[in-house]
């Protein structure tokens, strides 16, 4: 069985072979580090995060590559507001990035790179596009002639024409040609710059995603992904400097892109509070909850986040943990040699076409509907099938759930708060049994209590309680 991804630049499904068996490359465009992300902004590193799981368990070694945008007008705007340094903001929100993805379960990157650590590399690639002919210094910028790259539109299906048609393009007299994109920016007075054959400056945002990729990937790397909304001029823009610059094609040969999250801001905000930052929300709720949100809809497609959503995710996690919980306690001491593997056939024929999530997790719930049925027969403990079956399908769920970063919780959220109210409402029927002279009730109380390492000690002021294992 071979694994199909739909490629945007071929506009069709693929089967996936990658350039070195056995290995993916991989790179996803990270985030530009000026403020806290958004639920939305999380949907698009949780579906990769989930395309790497899958890849692995596969069986393929996946080398995984993001970068952080940390210099940008935006960041350098957001300094000004906070009265900070511009690397102590990318210092300030990178942390927040990298603690929310944490909390969600998407695993760090094998290189993660900043692009101000890159800037050598950059301009060695802007002196190459120079030299080719690919690229012109004007004014202290320099331009990239998209004109003297005729496949120029590949990757997002537009000619030239139809991009000037489309587009509202900055103005600026150092161009020569109104679609030519900045590799390198001319100084600005209190902007962070570096020195360059082209004077002070700063790099373009296209160039770095270019020049980091392929110094950790080389050309021709498997995989690059990022959202629908970077298509055009991002990834257009970092193919014609990756192919003007080696002289070589495809840079790239499998483009993955997310469909954008539309945020339904009120409503989120009816029913979350005010949870529209990530890092608000996994505060407030299970990460697998906020997962499931993200993978419920193909990862193609554009989805909506709003209460519907959210309560469909909420419900879906309740049924796996309240089946996860049933089922361990029922198959204890069973097992078996063979597994039919059904579920995890299925599972991996709907990830196989395209990563398809919602397939996926539709096997999930066919596979809790089956063993909760199981679990209801009257005659389960007498049915050594019935039990063997259901052993078959928790493990099953577990790696299912596991590859898709969704596994319910080990116990449920008994708090501390919880344990002293309980232990406190058992206290008072206790005494309340005393004061009515009922104390076999009373005893019996105490003594359940002790059955669960709780020790009642009597005294003046009451009684106290203290744990006893
Ligand atoms: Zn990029």
């Amino acid at each position: 069985m071979s694994l199909a991804i739909y490629n945007t630049i071929t506009r069709t499904k693929e089967e996936f072979v990658p350039r070195e068996p056995g290995v993916v490359s991989m790179y996803v465009c990270g985030p530009t580090v000026y403020n806290h992300i958004h639920v939305g902004n999380a949907r698009a590193f949780i579906v990769f995060d989930v395309m790497r799981r899958y890849l692995r368990w596969r069986g393929l070694r996946v080398r995984f590559v993001q970068n952080y945008t940390d210099v940008d007008d935006r960041i350098i705007e957001r300094a000004r507001e906070e009265n900070l340094e511009v690397d102590e903001i990318t210092r300030k929100y990178s942390d927040a990035f990298e603690d929310v993805m944490s909390v969600l379960g998407v695993a760090p990157p094998n290189v993660l790179v900043r692009a101000t650590d890159h800037v050598p590399e950059m301009i060695e690639m802007i002196s190459t596009l120079i030299e080719r002919g690919f690229a012109y210094e004007s004014g202290g910028n320099v331009w990239f002639a998209v004109e003297k790259f005729p496949e120029y539109g590949k990757l997002s299906g537009r000619s030239l024409d139809d991009v000037r048609a489309g587009e509202r393009v900055e103005p600026d007299p150092s161009k020569r040609f109104p679609l030519d994109f900045a590799l390198w920016k001319a100084a600005k007075a209190g902007e962070p710059a570096w020195e360059s054959p082209w004077g002070a400056g700063r790099p373009g945002w296209h160039i770095e995603c270019s020049a980091m990729s392929l110094k950790y990937l080389g050309m021709g790397f498997d995989i690059h992904g990022g959202g629908t909304d970077l298509i055009f001029p991002h990834h257009e823009n970092e193919i014609a400097q990756s192919e003007a610059a080696t002289g070589e094609s495809p840079f790239v040969r499998y483009w993955i892109h997310n469909g954008m999250v539309n945020i339904d801001e009120q409503k989120m905000s009816k029913s979350l509070g005010n949870f529209v930052l990530a890092k608000d929300l996994v505060a407030e709720v299970p990460a697998q909850v906020i997962r499931l949100m993200a993978i419920a809809g193909h990862y193609r497609s554009d989805v909506d986040f709003g209460d519907a959503q959210f309560e469909d995710a909420k419900k879906a996690f309740e049924r796996f943990e309240i089946f996860y919980r049933n089922a361990k306690d029922r198959v204890k001491g069973g097992g078996r040699e063979e597994l039919s593997r059904e579920f995890l056939a299925r599972f991996q024929r709907a990830m196989d076409d395209d990563f398809n999530t919602p397939q996926a997790l539709s096997v999930l719930h066919d596979l809790v509907r089956q063993g909760n049925a199981r679990m209801a027969q009257p005659d389960y403990w007498e049915d050594a099938a019935a039990v063997e079956d259901l052993h078959g399908m928790l493990e099953e769920f577990v790696l299912i759930t596991e590859l898709l970063g969704v596994k319910p919780r080990e116990e449920p959220a008994a708090s501390a708060d919880l344990t002293e109210g309980l232990v406190a409402l058992a206290l008072s029927m206790r005494e309340s049994a005393r004061s009515a002279g009922r104390f076999d009730e009373a005893d019996a109380i105490r003594s359940s209590l002790g059955e669960l390492g709780i020790a009642i000690e009597d005294s003046p002021e009451g009684p106290r309680w203290r744990r006893t294992i």
